[in-house]
């Protein structure tokens, strides 16, 4: 069976934000990796009809007591480079090309491809804000708005949530977002190119439901309303947001996570 074309972060995204079911699921399975491999993992085991599962090297099924099956083929989760060439013509002429192709990473089986010792089974680990906000050298600090309507805020390494609100860990998965987008950054400094403040509204909110999705945590079909209110139903994400889109959630993820084994196991 011919290997599917590999979607783009922005079509994996997409996804995720429409069906955070999808997340997860995936997430509890496969959190020592970082996000975007998640979703490519989880998107092929779904092409290729295999069931999902937790994923390791061949190596490290060895290592845990099990063996590939003969005849299984890897998942082979890859990432896509955009690059930016320029040639000169022979009158002089520069022209710049962009291509895309795809970088494979390492090779993966899926425990439904392997067989042997059972594997225990293991519930991830738990997240918690404090550890989350230290470990990102962001503070939290008390709520100072008169605007009874603001539910949060960034400045600069700093965030506040209102005590009121009704879904706290939301808003603060969005403004700590906005932190580690480099948004308040930008804010501040006035120099180079500013993200448009509907990109910003999107990106700092779909990390915020990536996360919520990904911890099982309410607020998911706010977090939907205001993506699309910000920046349209249907309106596609840029690639170049859905990659740093998912970095941050797994940054956020990663760092309030307790230290687990699994992690070591991450790639990219
Ligand atoms: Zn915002």
């Amino acid at each position: 069976m011919a290997t599917p074309a590999p979607a783009t972060f922005a079509q994996l995204l997409e996804h995720a934000v429409n069906e955070p079911g999808v997340l997860s699921s995936a997430y509890r399975l496969f959190y020592g990796y970082s996000l975007g491999n998640v979703l490519l993992a989880l998107s092929q085991c779904m092409a290729r009809g295999i069931q999902p599962g937790p994923i390791a090297t061949f190596q490290r099924w060895k290592e845990l007591g099990r063996f590939v099956r003969r005849g299984e083929k890897a998942i082979t989760p890859c990432r896509p480079v955009t690059v930016k060439r320029t040639t000169t013509a022979d009158d002089g002429t520069e022209e710049t090309h962009r291509a895309t192709w795809f970088v494979y990473r390492s090779f993966w089986f899926v425990l439904a491809q392997t067989h042997g010792k059972p594997l225990p089974i293991t519930a991830p680990p738990s997240w918690d804000a404090t550890r989350a906000l230290a470990a990102l050298k962001v503070q939290e600090v008390e709520f100072a708005s008169l605007d009874g309507n603001t539910l949060g805020y960034a400045q600069g390494r700093t965030i506040a949530v209102n005590p009121v609100n009704p879904l706290p860990h939301k808003t603060r998965f969005h403004e700590l977002a906005h932190v580690l987008l480099g948004h308040t950054a930008e804010g501040e400094q006035h120099d180079g190119e500013l993200t448009p403040r509907n990109l910003r509204e999107c990106e700092a909110e779909s990390v915020a439901l990536l996360c919520c999705a990904a911890l099982e945590l309410p607020g998911i079909e706010y977090s939907r309303g205001y993506i699309q209110a910000w920046w349209g139903k249907g309106n596609p994400i840029p690639e170049k947001s859905a990659q740093r889109i998912l970095k941050v959630a797994d940054q956020i993820l990663r760092a309030g996570r307790e230290q687990s084994a699994a992690d070591d196991q991450g790639v990219a």
